[in-house]
């Protein structure tokens, strides 16, 4: 009949859930996220959040990053690192991989050691003869790519699928594929543990090919890598190619501007406090900026980086741990700084509002529910 429930539009419209729950609230609808929507009120939602209603996903998904792009910062773009997320099924090898790209690439004499897990790190490597950058989500599985993106988050510049050899294509390898696909990321496909004896890996491309995924050697234009993250082999090649990908994408981010970006994992440190990885996309951030996270206020007091050193700025595509927040945002959250600082309180005391709105609208409607399923 054509109606979505408010989870269904959400996915569609690549926005989080409690976004759409808040319209609907402010158009005197308690929403659950179960409700179906007539074509109606999908459409007023779909208005009442910017998005043209013939507009695809992809579309939207690229709405997502360009927001952290500002009309004024058109004149000063410049290239930013890939921010490449692995995702896969489980016992594909995902963990295995990204640390041995990890220690493949960072020498271990650096200063800081590899030992610092801040929810990302970085690569340098070079491309068409030029130093280079790849940033790597480090907190694999879907868990935190689902988790961002139904929270409207769009980190992710290139998702790279690992299939193992000798086990091809599972139920989380498709899974992983629709969400990249919905959210608009390309795929670099790495079919990992060629290394074994019972490795198939032309059988992994054949069952690829289902899925729209079709090697280039075939006439298609998905980029497959056979790799081992056990011997660590090829993962140079699959550097070399996440960034031929990214090459084609819009990879841009003005420096010269105050920070923004989102919050990729946050927790409450026993010694430290609040603690939260900030993913810089757009802009710098400096030690002493005042920033909205979520709903909350903070100051940088300190930063962290993946190599464990103390840094005072961080640019575009780059992940630090930030110290200096009044409380713990949720991975997925937007954050913003601000030169002016009653501008960052009102906005967060703003957000809090809506947070609580949101919350009473969905005890409203689950109240609701519970009485109509009581009578
Ligand atoms: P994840 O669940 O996707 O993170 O997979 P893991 O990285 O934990 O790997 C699952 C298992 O596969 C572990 O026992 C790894 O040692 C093994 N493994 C991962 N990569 C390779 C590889 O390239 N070759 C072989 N032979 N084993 C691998
Ligand atoms: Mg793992």
């Amino acid at each position: 009949d054509g109606s979505l429930t408010v989870q269904e539009l959400a996915m569609k419209l690549v926005v989080p859930e409690s976004e759409v729950i808040k319209i609907l609230f402010f158009k005197g609808i308690a929403a659950t996220i179960n409700q179906a929507l007539d074509l109606e009120t999908a459409e007023m939602v779909t208005k009442e959040l910017g998005i043209e209603v013939e507009a695809g996903t992809q579309e939207s998904a690229a709405k997502k990053v360009t927001e952290m792009i500002e009309a004024g910062d058109l004149d000063y773009l410049q290239r930013r690192p890939p921010v490449v997320t692995i995702m896969g099924h489980v016992d594909h090898g995902k963990t295995s991989l990204l640390d041995a790209i990890r220690h493949a690439k960072v020498a271990q004499g650096e200063a800081g050691g590899i030992t610092q897990h801040i929810g990302a790190y970085h690569v340098d490597v070079e491309h068409n003869g030029e130093p280079a950058q790849v940033v790597f989500l480090d907190t694999p599985g879907h868990e935190a790519f689902t988790a961002m993106r139904a929270r409207g988050a769009r980190v992710t510049d290139v998702a790279v699928l690992v299939v193992a050899a000798d086990d091809g294509v599972q139920p989380q390898t498709i899974e992983a594929i629709s969400h990249a696909k919905a959210a608009g990321v390309p795929i670099v496909v790495a079919i990992n543990k060629i290394d074994k004896e019972s490795a198939q890996p032309d059988r992994v491309k054949q069952e690829l090919t289902e899925f729209n995924l079709v090697p280039e050697e075939w006439g298609g234009d998905t980029i497959m890598v056979p790799v081992s993250a056990l011997q660590r082999e090829n993962l140079d090649t699959l550097l070399e190619m996440i960034l031929l990908v990214s090459e084609v994408e819009d990879l841009y981010a003005n420096p010269d501007r105050p920070a923004k970006g989102t919050v990729i994992e946050a927790h409450l440190d026993k010694a430290r406090g609040a603690v939260a990885t900030f993913l810089v996309q757009n802009g710098t951030l400096r030690v002493g900026d005042v920033f909205v996270a979520g709903a909350c206020l903070g100051k940088v007091r300190a930063m962290i980086d993946d190599r464990s050193q103390r840094v005072e700025a961080a640019g575009p595509s780059f992940a630090v741990e930030v110290l200096g927040l009044t409380d713990v945002p949720a991975a997925g959250d937007e954050f913003e700084v601000f030169t002016d600082e009653k501008a960052a309180r009102s906005l967060a005391d703003q957000r809090t509002m809506e947070q609580r709105q949101v919350r009473l609208a969905q005890a409203m409607a689950a109240r609701r529910v519970s009485l109509t399923t009581l009578s």
